[in-house]
């Protein structure tokens, strides 16, 4: 028999809904939902920003879904260790690969169609829009946050880990990474940011900065906005704002400007 009534536990009404009560409940895997699954020793640092604003809106709408794997639930012993002494002496403490892969197996075992496993690491190949984009037209995808040295490398290659970095300088952690990573993809997703226009026009998405962007009033400590912006003329403004997002790159990105103009 199907009913569409809420089912009564004792004292308890409960309605089946896809809707969770906190963005991080555990939800059934939703077809055709992108979805992230987060390999992490502090779980609790997530949603973290993701929450806010127009990701924790989409999250809270079923846009896209979140789920976390604590490593220490695959800890070993007693005292469930993660880590242990690097092999061949040096500082600190490495992530153990036993307790990854099993943490990293339980999060595959949710993963379908194209689905990548990325470690968030400073030897990584640094992150850009081009990945966000890619990552957003997967499926899902597998975050591993390190801690301490990072990881032990067999998991890695057992697993056809990439290795991902949000830039030249090193944290204590991968959640950070992850959560940067996150908000770039999610934004992508249909859906997710209210004007679709916006993200077509931005920093990076034509291999460009943005022009520099103004709103009222109309004059600030003496300052006006530029002239131009105010004229009405859709064309000139155009034009304007290409010639602004050509200087801009050119002069503090001549990297992504040779990439362009050699193109
Ligand atoms: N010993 C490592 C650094 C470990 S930093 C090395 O020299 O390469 C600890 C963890 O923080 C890493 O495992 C990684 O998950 C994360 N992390 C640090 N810096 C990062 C960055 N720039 N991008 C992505 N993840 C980073």
């Amino acid at each position: 028999m199907t009913t569409s009534k809420p089912k009564s536990h004792g004292r308890k009404s409960i309605r089946p809904t896809l809707t969770p009560t906190s963005l991080m409940d555990e939800t059934p895997d939703l077809v055709g939902i992108w979805q992230a699954r987060v390999v992490t020793l502090f779980p609790d640092t997530f949603p973290g920003v993701l929450g806010a604003s127009l990701t924790g809106k989409a999250l809270q709408e079923g846009k896209w879904q979140l789920h976390t794997h604590d490593l220490r639930a695959h800890g070993v012993g007693k005292h469930r260790n993660v880590d242990d002494t690097p092999a061949g002496g040096g500082a600190g403490m490495v992530l153990r690969a036993d307790v990854v892969g099993a943490a990293l197996a339980e999060a595959q075992a949710h993963a379908r169609g194209r689905w990548p496993i990325l470690y968030m690491s400073p030897r990584g190949r640094p992150f850009d829009q081009g990945m966000a984009r890619d990552l957003a037209r997967c499926d899902g995808v597998t975050m591993l946050c390190g801690r301490f040295e990072g990881v032990d490398e067999r998991v890695l290659d057992e697993f056809g880990v990439t290795e991902v970095s949000i830039g030249d300088f090193v944290m204590t952690g991968g959640e950070i990474a992850a959560q940067a990573m996150l908000d770039a993809t999610v934004r992508l997703l249909p859906g997710v940011l209210g004007n679709a226009e916006s993200a077509v026009e931005e920093s990076h998405s034509n291999g460009l900065l943005e022009h520099p962007q103004y709103t009222r009033p109309a004059t600030w400590e003496g300052r006006d906005i530029p002239e131009v912006l105010m004229s009405g003329n859709h064309g000139k403004i155009k034009a304007w704002r290409q010639e602004q997002s050509e200087s801009l790159t050119q002069a503090r990105r001549p990297d992504l400007w040779a990439k362009r103009t050699t193109k």
